[in-house]
C-alpha cells in the first residue's frame, strides 16, 4: 500500500518534470556578422580593410567618416565573395538587391544611420533562405537560414573597464565602413553546444571559400536571440568570439530558467555580453524593428545580379568541407570520424594533407593530430593557424619514433615543445638530453641498481607480474622515461632468472 503510493508520486514527479522540459525548451537563433577580410577596401570607399593594430582613425574619409556631401561607391569585390557565401550555403540569390538605412542615433555611426539591407518593407538582401548541416553526436542537424545581407561594420568602441561604468568611450572609425557578411539563422538551434558546432561549420565553410580569415580578432562576430518555450525573446550583443558565444549561451539559459522559476517573467529586451565578468547586461528593453525606421538608400542604385554573374561565381567555388571530407576519407584512407574532426577547420586539414604528402601513415598523422596537438594548442589558447609547428617537424617527430631514437611519452613531450617554441624535434631531444636509452649495458645499470633497492619487489617478481611491471616502472623513473621499456622489460627478466632465490 505504501509502495503503491510512493510509486504513484515518482510517477507524477516524472510527469511534471517532462512538462517541465518542455516549457524550458531552448529556442536558440544566431545573426552572425562575418568581415569578409580577403577584401583590401572597405566596403563604400578606398580606405584600406586592414585595420589591426593601426593608429587609430588614421584609415578614414569623408566617406567612411560619414560627412555631409560624400557619396557612398559599392565595392565589387564585396558582392563578389558574398555571393560565394550564399552559394555555398544554399541561400537563394537575389536578381536585384537593395540597399536600406538603417536608422539609429550611437557614436559608432556618425551617419546615425547604417547602410544596410532589409528583408520587409521592401527590402530585398543579397540572399533568402538556405540551410548548413553539422554533426551533433554523430547525426545530422539542420539549421536553416533566413537571409545574408551585406552592410558596413560601424566604428570600434572603447570603454575604460565596462560598458555601464566607464566614465568615457573611445571610437576607432578605422573600423567603420568594412564588408560585413551578416547572415541570420531560423531560432532552431537547441543548447550552446548546437550553437558551437553551428558555428565551427559555418566557419569552416567561409574559410574554405577564402573570404574572411576566422582567426582574426573580432573577423567573425556573433549576436543571438533565444527564447525559453513560453517566454519573450532576449538578443545578446557583443559576442566577439565563438567560445564567447557558447559562455554568453550557457548564462543566459540560466538566468531565464531562474527567472521563470521564481516565477518571474522574462523580458524582451537587448542584453550585453560582458566576457571580463562572463554575464549578460540590460542594454535597452522594448526595441524592436520599427525603431529603425528602414527606408531604401537613396544615394546607391540597386545592384543587378544576373544568371551569368552568379554561374561565373559558381565556377570558381573552391573545394567545400564536406566534399573535402568525403575525399580525405577515400584518399587516405582514415575513419569519417577522423575525416569530420579534420575538416572542422581549414588550417587543421590543410596541415594534415600537408603531413601526408611527407609520410605514409595517415592514420598516425591523424591520432596524433587529434589529441595530443589539439590538446597542446587549447592549453595555450590558440589555433594551428597561429602556432609556430610545421608539418616537416611534425613529420620528423613521428620518424624519431620510428627509428627508435625516441619512446612514444617522450615524443608528446617532443610534439608540446614544438608546439611552444617552433623548434626542430632533434634541436628539442639534443637540447634537453631526451634520447632513448637502448644500451643494454646502460640499462643494466640502472636495473643493478633498482634491483638494490627494491629487494621485496625483486623476491615477489618471480611470481607475481605486477611486480616485473614495477620494477620496470623504477628503471622509467630514474631514466625520466627514456629507456627503451622493451629492452628493459628483457633484461629484467634476464636477470631474475639469474638471481639466486632466497
Ligand atoms: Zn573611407
Ligand atoms: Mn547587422
Amino acid at each position: 500500500m505504501f509502495n503503491n503510493r510512493l510509486h504513484m508520486v515518482k510517477k507524477l514527479d516524472n510527469a511534471q518534470k517532462s512538462t517541465q522540459l518542455e516549457k524550458n525548451e531552448v529556442k536558440i537563433g544566431l545573426e552572425i556578422h562575418v568581415q569578409l577580410t580577403a577584401l583590401n577596401t572597405k566596403l563604400f570607399c578606398g580606405c584600406t580593410a586592414d585595420y589591426r593594430g593601426r593608429e587609430p582613425n588614421s584609415f578614414v574619409c569623408p566617406v567612411c567618416l560619414g560627412l555631409p556631401g560624400s557619396l557612398p561607391v559599392l565595392n565589387k569585390r564585396a558582392v563578389d565573395l558574398a555571393m560565394m557565401v550564399a552559394i555555398a550555403l544554399n541561400s537563394q540569390i537575389s536578381p536585384r538587391m537593395i540597399f536600406y538605412r538603417k536608422n539609429y542615433f550611437y557614436v559608432d555611426m556618425p551617419k546615425n544611420f547604417q547602410i544596410s539591407q532589409y528583408d520587409k518593407a521592401g527590402g530585398i538582401p543579397l540572399s533568402i533562405g538556405g540551410w548548413v548541416d553539422f554533426e551533433v553526436n554523430g547525426a545530422v542537424k539542420r539549421v536553416r537560414i533566413i537571409r545574408l545581407q551585406l552592410e558596413e561594420d560601424p566604428a570600434r568602441l572603447f570603454y575604460q573597464g565596462t560598458i555601464d561604468s566607464s566614465p568615457y568611450t573611445l571610437v576607432d572609425y578605422n573600423r567603420a565602413g568594412i564588408s560585413l557578411l551578416e547572415i541570420v539563422t531560423e531560432p532552431e538551434i537547441k543548447s550552446a553546444d548546437e550553437a558551437r558546432l553551428f558555428l565551427q561549420k559555418l566557419r569552416s565553410i567561409i574559410e574554405h571559400l577564402g573570404v574572411s580569415n576566422g582567426a582574426l580578432q573580432g573577423s567573425m562576430r556573433c549576436d543571438a536571440n533565444i527564447s525559453l518555450h513560453g517566454g519573450k525573446r532576449v538578443e545578446i550583443k557583443n559576442i566577439s568570439s565563438f567560445l564567447e558565444v557558447k559562455r554568453a549561451l550557457q548564462y543566459e539559459i540560466i538566468r531565464q530558467k531562474q527567472l521563470l522559476r521564481r516565477k518571474s517573467t522574462v523580458e524582451q529586451e537587448t542584453r550585453h555580453w560582458d566576457a571580463d565578468r562572463r554575464i549578460t547586461i540590460s542594454l535597452r528593453t522594448k526595441e524592436t524593428e520599427s525603431d529603425y525606421r528602414y527606408f531604401p538608400e537613396p544615394d546607391l542604385v540597386p545592384v543587378e545580379i544576373s544568371k551569368t554573374w552568379i554561374n561565373e561565381i559558381q565556377s570558381k567555388l573552391p573545394e567545400l568541407p564536406d566534399a573535402r571530407k568525403a575525399r580525405l576519407v577515400k584518399e587516405f584512407d582514415i575513419p569519417e570520424y577522423d575525416a569530420g574532426v579534420l575538416t572542422s577547420s581549414k588550417a587543421l586539414a590543410d596541415f594534415f594533407e600537408e603531413c601526408c604528402h611527407l609520410y605514409p601513415d595517415a592514420k598516425k598523422i591523424s591520432n596524433w593530430i587529434m589529441t595530443d596537438l589539439t590538446r597542446y594548442l587549447k592549453e595555450l589558447g590558440i589555433e594551428i593557424s597561429e602556432a609556430k609547428i610545421k608539418p616537416e617537424h611534425f613529420i620528423d617527430m613521428l620518424k624519431l619514433i620510428d627509428e627508435g631514437e625516441i619512446s612514444g611519452k617522450i615524443a608528446k613531450k617532443v610534439l608540446n615543445e614544438i608546439v611552444r617554441t617552433g623548434e626542430s624535434p632533434r634541436e628539442i631531444i639534443q637540447k634537453e638530453n631526451l634520447i632513448k636509452i637502448s644500451d643494454k649495458a646502460k640499462i643494466l645499470k640502472i636495473i643493478d641498481k633498482v634491483f638494490e633497492e627494491f629487494p621485496k619487489a625483486v623476491q615477489d617478481a618471480k611470481t607475481d607480474q605486477n611486480a616485473i611491471n614495477y620494477l620496470v616502472g623504477q628503471v622509467m623513473n630514474k631514466t625520466k622515461g627514456k629507456a627503451d621499456p622493451g629492452i628493459t622489460n628483457k633484461l629484467i627478466r634476464k636477470k631474475l632468472a639469474e638471481h639466486p632465490t632466497a
